[in-house]
């Protein structure tokens, strides 16, 4: 059986050429470039609760990173580098292999660096931490959303809600296993949205989260909200709006942004090849979020999701 440290050199120490010291020291080392903040996030998937035994570990690899890449996208920073904290019951090399596949391939497409972690034998669970570079002063924060402002989306959601209920479904099981994090939509967003924050808890609950953290209210057109295509044919509008405004794992991003800059973000749409949604708008006063029908009626909304809610 390979010992820790062969695990780690084979799979997950590869040189450094961003950080000044990568895995292999006691700590790594790391220097922003001039006039750069850092942000800076982890995530925690445990098996049981956020991934099963069974799932495919190169999927894996990509979900964990992919996670915490959009923490970094709805914050409008560009990631740089990562630390992986793993614990595994054994040293399953086919596994590992498959996982760090997976995490190198979306590492590298954003050209993020592993510069460290830990690895230890216990019940599988993989924790990430990430640090991305964002101009001073020009991060995205859930605060900002003024009334008036409008309320966008990127993509499309319900996908991994629908997947998470019915695995046969493969482009929306793919939504769910593979999510694709809108990392380069959060740095275009610099300067043009007010708030931002990523839909992993469902669209409804995180979109409470930035009005609360904003101080304002929101009322959102339930039929401009972007819908995964496939809800078109299931024709079962209430399990739809279920998976659409309370799913979670779906990774958009839910932005504000005053109207004067639509054209600007509309432009950004283009560019990227990424639809972006106008929803709804800010409203003065307390943080109550009204879901609208066409006949302007209230849409009543499951809660999304929360670790510790009975
Ligand atoms: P320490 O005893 O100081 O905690 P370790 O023996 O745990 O150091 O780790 C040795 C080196 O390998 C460190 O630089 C650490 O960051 C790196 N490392 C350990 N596990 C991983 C991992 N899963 N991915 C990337 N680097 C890792
Ligand atoms: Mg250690």
């Amino acid at each position: 059986m390979p010992s820790e440290f062969e695990l780690i050199r084979k799979y997950f120490a590869r040189p450094a050429t961003s950080a000044l010291l990568g895995a292999g020291d006691d700590a790594a080392l790391l220097r922003p470039r001039p006039g750069m903040e850092l942000a800076v996030s982890t995530d925690l998937l445990l098996e049981g609760t956020h991934f099963r035994a069974w799932d495919e570990p190169r999927q894996l690899g990509h979900k964990a990173l992919a996670v915490n890449l959009s923490d970094m996208a709805a914050m409008g920073a560009a990631p740089r580098w990562a630390l992986l904290a793993i614990s595994l019951p054994a040293a399953e090399e086919a596994w590992l292999a498959a996982f760090a596949a997976g995490l190198f391939s979306l590492a590298g497409r954003f050209g993020v660096e592993l510069i460290g972690g830990d690895t230890t034998r216990g019940p599988r669970s993989i924790c990430i931490t990430i640090l991305g570079e964002v101009p001073a002063g020009q991060a995205l924060r859930r605060a900002g959303a003024a009334p008036g402002d409008d309320i966008w989306v990127s993509g499309e959601l319900g996908g991994a809600a629908l997947g998470l209920a019915r695995p046969a479904h493969a482009a929306a099981a793919m939504r769910l296993q593979q999510p694709e994090p809108r990392v380069e939509l959060g740095t275009r967003l610099r300067g043009l949205a007010s708030a931002a924050i990523d839909v992993s808890d469902g669209f409804a609950q995180d979109l409470g989260h930035l009005l609360e953290s904003s101080g304002v209210g929101a009322v959102v057109q339930y039929d401009l909200v972007p819908k995964f295509s496939a809800f078109k044919k299931l024709e079962d509008k209430k399990f739809e709006a279920q998976c659409v405004l309370s799913g979670g794992d779906d990774y958009e991003l839910v932005f504000t942004a005053p109207q004067r800059v639509r054209a600007g973000i509309e432009a950004v749409s283009k560019e990227l090849d990424l639809a972006l949604s106008r929803v709804g708008t800010i409203q003065q006063g307390e943080s109550k979020l009204l879901i609208i029908d066409q006949e302007r009626k209230p849409i009543a909304v499951a809660r999304g999701f929360d670790h510790f809610a009975t």
